[in-house]
């Protein structure tokens, strides 16, 4: 094949660490440059087991399950109220992760270079080059005193929110109201005796949050999020608030109460952005450098590594298909706009929803006018409709069995030709018209499921006969990764109540 050149990622987290992989993949010439030596520490911690199929189209699935990080279990959230406490598991008996990030990131970027990826560490990406026509060209490298300009076939950038190539190109916006996260690690934890200790844990305060995971050997990640004015407050440094907001807790605090603190509190900037594009000549923006999402959803890592794979495909199509440049191009910045305002509508109901709204910290953030672009995706009305006709579909498979659930699909489901991705490149194929909530979904729709053969087959026979079906009228094997794919492409299509359910 021809050498395209070599693609640049800038930053070598989870976004970038997913495009460098699934190019390397695809068989493009890659280069990662990172500003830090691995390992290195950064928060993010918590994985939700919807990553999983991520990792398997990454070729992580085995070095992530056999690298002893803890298993989430589920989540346990605090109303701040009492003891209104709900423990859940968000996908029933799926498991995530709580994972060390600095071994997490370097397990990626060891299979970003088994994959033949050029990856320099101590290589900090100081800014971007440009042709006459503004086309972004490559990028400026510093390593030590040495400053080079690299050529770049193509240049991501995953610099999380250094967003080096957004904020060269004034493309990142930041949101007015301020949040910051105070971390401490804590050693000796104690082990709750109401819901399990490897849950993600959230309790709402009436000025700020605190939010707790559990990571391997028994280390307690606590964090607080607050107004950045509270650490203004005369006389009082971040540790001392700290301190004084989790005694003050009633769901986290007693956990660490007696535990010891390693090192110093860290602060992280919890502060919601988006960019004005997500992709254009030359570049596209992945991950956190593309938009920061509310830290409570959790979602961060996943939505990174989401867009990294994405990327790949939209790249891949640039380079090796011009003529569908455009169409590749549009694909990804609509995908990251929709992602970045779908998480939007998550944490802004979840901001709704506290007992402690009319309170200065959670009346700032539920003013929809000041999360720009307005969100207009989903009401959490709808959102929890969807969800519980997805769970009710998947209960009756489980207690009925395939052979006696018989799917229809309701009439007046649009299907047209939408950008999406198949065999690694971006295509018009046929997708469900509907805006779909599940952005996991959408690309499995498009990268896994055949969606044509998939829908002509339901006409009310069982499910288990439209597996049999699909797997005859598309040759692919009858495997459980293949049935796991049209389990989730069908429980989409109950999500989106485009299923009559026999
Ligand atoms: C308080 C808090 C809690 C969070 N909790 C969670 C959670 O539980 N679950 C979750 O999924 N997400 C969580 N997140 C979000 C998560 O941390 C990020 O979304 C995720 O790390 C994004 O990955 P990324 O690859 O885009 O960026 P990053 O992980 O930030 O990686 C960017 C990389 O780029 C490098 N870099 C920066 N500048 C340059 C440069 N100029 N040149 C070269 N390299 C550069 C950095 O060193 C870094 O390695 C949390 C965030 C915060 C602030």
């Amino acid at each position: 094949m021809a050498d395209d050149g070599e693609v640049v990622v800038a930053g070598a987290g989870p976004a970038g660490t997913s495009a460098a992989i699934a190019l390397a993949l695809f068989g493009h010439r890659v280069a990662i440059f990172e500003r830090a030596h691995f390992p290195r520490h950064r928060i993010g911690e918590s994985l939700p087991p919807k990553i999983a199929p991520v990792f398997a189209m990454l070729g992580v699935e085995d070095a992530v399950a056999s690298a002893g990080f803890v298993r989430m279990t589920g989540t346990t959230v605090h109303l701040g109220l009492g003891a209104a406490t709900h423990d859940f598991d968000p996908a029933k008996r799926a498991l995530g992760y709580q994972v060390d990030r600095a071994r997490f990131d370097r397990l990626l970027l060891d299979r970003a270079r088994a994959t033949g990826v050029r990856a320099i560490e101590g290589a900090q990406v100081t800014g971007v080059d440009r042709d006459r026509e503004g086309r972004v060209t490559g990028v400026l490298v510093k390593r030590g005193d040495v400053q080079e300009l690299v050529p770049a076939a193509f240049v991501v950038d995953a610099t999380g929110s250094a967003a080096v190539v957004s904020r060269a190109l004034g493309l990142k916006k930041r949101e007015a109201i301020r949040t910051v996260a105070l971390t401490g690690y804590f050693t000796g934890a104690r082990i709750p005796d109401a819901y399990p200790a490897e849950n993600t844990l959230f309790e709402m305060r009436p000025d700020g949050w605190l939010w707790s995971v559990m990571i391997a050997g028994g280390r307690r990640n606590v964090t607080l999020g607050l107004d950045p004015a509270d650490l203004k407050t005369a006389g009082r440094d971040a540790a001392a608030i700290y301190a004084e907001r989790l005694g003050r807790s009633q769901l986290i605090g007693p956990l660490v109460n007696g535990a010891a603190l390693e090192g110093e509190i860290i602060a992280n900037d919890a502060t919601w952005f988006f960019s004005e594009r997500y992709a254009g000549a030359g570049f596209l923006l992945a991950g956190d450098a593309a938009s920061f999402i509310d830290p409570l959803t959790s979602q961060g890592v996943y939505k990174a590594m989401h867009a990294g794979l994405n990327a790949a495909a939209a790249i891949n199509t640039i380079l090796r298909r011009p003529k569908d440049a455009e169409l590749a191009i549009s694909f990804y910045g609509d995908l990251q706009a929709r992602a970045q305002r779908s998480y939007t509508e998550v944490a802004l109901s979840f901001y709704r929803t506290s007992p402690f709204v009319a309170e200065p910290f959670w009346n700032a953030r539920v003013r929809g006018d000041l999360w720009s672009p307005a969100a207009e995706t989903f009401s959490p009305e709808w959102n929890a409709k969807a969800q519980s006709r997805r769970e009710a579909f998947t209960r009756r498979l489980e207690n009925e069995g395939g052979s006696n659930v018989r799917v229809r699909l309701k009439p007046g489901l649009e299907i047209a030709d939408r950008p999406t991705v198949q065999g690694g490149f971006v295509v018009l194929g046929p997708s469900l018209v509907a805006s779909d909530p599940t952005e996991l979904s959408s690309f499995a729709q498009g990268e896994r499921v055949d969606l044509g053969a998939l829908l002509a087959l339901l006409d009310g026979r069982t499910v288990a006969d439209v597996f049999e079906g699909y797997v005859a009228a598309t040759g692919r094997a009858r495997s459980s990764a293949e049935a796991r794919d049209l389990m989730r492409a069908l429980g989409t299509l109950a999500e989106l109540d485009r299923l009559e359910i026999e």
